[in-house]
């Protein structure tokens, strides 16, 4: 059968409070396309995946953007969970360099026993690339308050899915964006309530505007998009930049299909009776 790729939102909360709060789930994105990924698995990753049916000892790969605990704090255990319990040196860890040796003030937020575990560890900076087949993976740049932090182009059996991390907006995070397929934009700001170092509504508008996917996603949302309401924020974003922009859901999922992307919903299996 021939694969493509489908996308599962374990969380779509970011930012301290939604955090803190879990008004939102924070669980970052799954990625299925011959191989198993984990974007990002902030707080509640395993306890997400858990409730809809995913194994994650099926995991080959983990990539985390940087070193706040809303994009790593899950990842230890998957580290675990991809190494069969630390038993078999297997499995990727791509993460920022804050993530794997620290940056300043931030990290390492990954063990040296965790570290010694995966088969691969690599720091990514913007412009390096992990070649997991039959997936490509290439860092982009962010300005965000982790000067390390990375973004990631993942090229696909099914296109470019392009996933913009935190940061503010920079011409060059513009340009790393461009022709892609899919773009997914971590939106921490409401419309009128931009702060450094994020996305507000308008940046994320402005950002697919100029990069035009066939589809935006927006996600990573802190406590004033959720109660300003994600999906008003999309609406406006789909209205200036003319691209159909969707809100993301908890357990959402996006099957790129060869002529479209397909959005719905993860259910648990049934278990057999
Ligand atoms: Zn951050």
């Amino acid at each position: 059968m021939e694969t493509m790729a489908l996308l599962t939102f374990l969380g779509t909360g970011g930012g301290r409070f939604a955090t803190i709060y879990q008004a939102r789930a924070t669980g970052g994105i799954y990625l299925e396309d011959g191989k198993n990924v984990h974007i990002d698995p902030g707080p509640g990753a395993l306890v997400r995946m858990r409730s809809v049916g995913i194994d994650p000892l099926r995991t080959d790969a983990i990539v985390v953007s940087h070193c706040h605990p809303d994009h790593y704090m899950d990842a230890e255990i998957l580290i675990e969970a991809m190494t069969e319990g630390g038993t078999r040196k297997q499995g990727v860890l791509l993460g920022s360099l804050s993530v794997i040796e620290g940056n300043g003030d931030f990290g390492p937020s990954i063990s040296k026993y965790h570290l010694s575990k995966p088969k691969v560890v690599k720091v990514m900076e913007p412009l390096s690339k992990y070649s997991l087949k039959p997936l490509e993976f290439q860092a982009t740049p962010s300005a965000h308050s982790d000067t390390s932090t990375v973004g990631f182009r993942i090229q696909t059996t099914s296109g470019v899915i392009s996933y913009v991390a935190d940061t503010q907006l920079t011409e060059q995070v513009i340009k790393a964006h461009k022709h892609c397929r899919l773009l997914i934009a971590s939106v921490t700001r409401p419309l009128g309530q931009r702060i450094p170092h994020h996305l507000s509504t308008e940046d994320a508008g402005y950002l697919i505007e100029k990069c035009k996917p066939e589809m935006a996603v927006i996600t990573h949302f802190g406590m004033r998009v959720i109660q300003e309401n994600p999906e008003t924020q999309a609406k406006w974003i789909e209205e200036r930049s003319g691209v159909k922009t969707v809100a993301a859901m908890d357990f959402m999922t996006l099957d790129l299909k060869k002529d479209s992307i397909a959005v719905s919903n993860r259910v648990k299996p049934k278990p057999e009776k």
